[in-house]
C-alpha cells in the first residue's frame, strides 16, 4: 500500500492526518498543568461550540459538550484537560521518524492532549459527513485527573444520558482495551514520639524517625502479588541533628485489582506501624483514603463489544489490558456508566521521555470514528 502523501486527496470520511497533527500541536501549546486548566478550558469550549456542540462547564471546570446524534442512544467519550506535573512552555519536536517528543526537559502532554485532539477530529468528520449514522455523544473533558481523578470524582453524572462510554487516556498497544483497573488508596501515616535534647537527655525522647524506620522496614512493600502493589513514597520529619524528632509523616499508596487482597495489604501496613509504635511507646495515626475503586468490564458488555468491533474493523487485533493505574473511567464506572479505556498512542506518559507516533494518534482517532459510526449493538 502506498502511503498517502501529505495534502493528497483523501476520502471524505478518513481521518485527516495533517489536521489532527495541527490540532494536537495547538493543544500542546496551551499550558494546562493540574490546577491550571482555565486557558485550555476556554479554548476547548470554544472549539466544541464551533463544531456544533452545546456545552456546559461545572463549578470546578469540567466541560460537557454534547453533539446530537442521528440515531437513538447516547455514549460518553472522555478525556482530561490537565497535564501531569508542573511543566509549562512545552515545545514539541517532530522527528523524521514521525514521532513527536520534547527535547527531554519537559513532558510532552500527549497525556491527554492526544485524546482531546482525536475528539476534535472526530467532530470535524461528523460535521462533514452528514450521511453518517451515530449516537448522541457526550464529550466529557475533566480537570484534575492527574491529582487523583478530581474532575470525574466531582462530576454530576445525573446530567448525562450516556448508557456507556470510552475513556481516551491510556498508553498500551493500539488495539488494547483496558477492561480492568485497580482500587487505589492513598496513605498518610503520622508517627508521634517525644522530643528531647539528643545530647543532654536522650533517655527522655522517643524518636519518631526510628519508629517510622522500623515500621517501614517491617511492612510488605513493592509488588506484593500479581494484583497488588504498595509504596511509601515520601518521608518528612525532624527539626535538627541534636533534637530527638517527635513527628514523622509518611505518604504512600496501595493498589489492588482484588479488594480482599487490598484490605489484607492495608492491614499488614497498619499493624507494622502499630507494632513499631507500641514497642517504642509512640503513637501512630494511619489514614487510608480510597482515591478510586476497581472496575472490571466483561467481554460481552456493550463498551467492550463496541470497542472490539471497531478495533477489528481496522484490521487490528484486540488485546485485553489490565491496567496498573486508574483513569476517569473508574469514576464513571463507579457512578453507573460502564466504560472501557482506550489507548491514544501516548508512550512514557508523565516522563520527560514521553512521546507519541503520529501514525498511532491517527489509528486511535480511526478507532474512535469506527466506534461512533458502527451500527448499534444490542
Ligand atoms: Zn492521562
Amino acid at each position: 500500500m502506498t502511503p498517502t502523501a501529505p495534502g493528497a486527496l483523501r476520502p471524505a470520511g478518513a481521518v485527516d492526518r495533517d489536521r489532527l497533527l495541527a490540532t494536537f500541536l495547538g493543544l500542546v501549546a496551551v499550558d494546562s498543568p493540574t490546577g491550571h486548566e482555565g486557558s485550555i478550558g476556554t479554548v476547548l469550549e470554544a472549539r466544541y461550540r464551533e463544531l456544533g456542540c452545546s456545552t456546559t462547564m461545572d463549578d470546578i471546570g469540567n466541560i460537557v459538550a454534547v453533539y446530537p446524534g442521528t440515531r437513538p442512544g447516547t455514549i460518553l467519550v472522555s478525556m482530561h484537560m490537565d497535564t501531569a506535573g508542573t511543566d509549562r512552555g512545552i515545545v514539541p519536536i517532530i522527528g523524521d521518524d514521525g514521532v513527536i517528543r520534547t527535547d527531554g526537559s519537559t513532558i510532552l502532554g500527549a497525556d491527554d492532549k492526544s485524546g482531546l485532539a482525536g475528539c476534535l477530529e472526530l467532530l470535524r468528520l461528523l460535521q462533514s459527513n452528514r450521511g453518517w449514522t451515530f449516537p448522541t455523544i457526550e464529550f466529557v473533558s475533566t480537570v484534575g485527573e492527574e491529582r487523583g481523578l478530581v474532575g470525574s470524582r466531582h462530576l454530576d453524572v445525573s446530567r448525562l444520558d450516556a448508557t456507556h462510554g470510552f475513556v481516551l487516556d491510556t498508553a498500551g498497544v493500539m488495539g488494547s482495551i483496558t477492561y480492568w483497573s485497580p482500587t487505589s488508596v492513598y496513605l498518610t501515616i503520622t508517627v508521634r514520639g517525644r522530643k528531647a535534647h539528643a545530647g543532654v537527655e536522650p533517655e527522655k525522647g522517643i524518636s519518631a524517625v526510628r519508629v517510622a524506620a522500623q515500621a517501614i522496614a517491617s511492612m510488605p512493600l513493592g509488588r506484593i502479588d500479581e494484583e497488588t502493589v504498595a509504596n511509601i513514597g515520601t518521608i518528612r520529619g525532624g527539626e535538627a541533628r541534636n533534637i530527638i524528632p517527635d513527628t514523622v509523616e509518611l505518604e504512600g499508596m496501595a493498589r489492588s485489582h482484588d479488594q480482599d487482597k487490598l484490605d489484607h495489604q492495608l492491614a499488614a501496613m497498619r499493624s507494622a506501624c502499630q507494632r513499631a509504635a507500641d514497642e517504642a511507646g509512640a503513637t501512630v495515626d494511619f489514614a487510608a483514603e480510597e482515591i478510586y475503586k476497581t472496575y472490571k468490564i466483561a467481554e460481552d458488555a456493550l463498551p467492550y463489544r463496541e470497542a472490539a468491533t471497531a478495533i477489528r474493523s481496522l484490521g487490528l487485533e484486540v488485546s485485553p489490558r489490565k491496567s496498573g493505574g486508574g483513569t476517569d473511567g473508574n469514576y464513571f464506572n463507579a457512578k453507573g456508566i460502564p466504560c472501557v479505556a482506550l489507548p491514544t498512542g501516548m508512550v512514557d506518559e508523565h516522563a520527560t521521555s514521553e512521546h507519541i507516533a503520529i501514525d498511532d494518534m491517527v489509528l486511535a482517532c480511526q478507532t474512535l470514528v469506527a466506534i461512533v459510526t458502527q451500527p448499534a449493538q444490542e
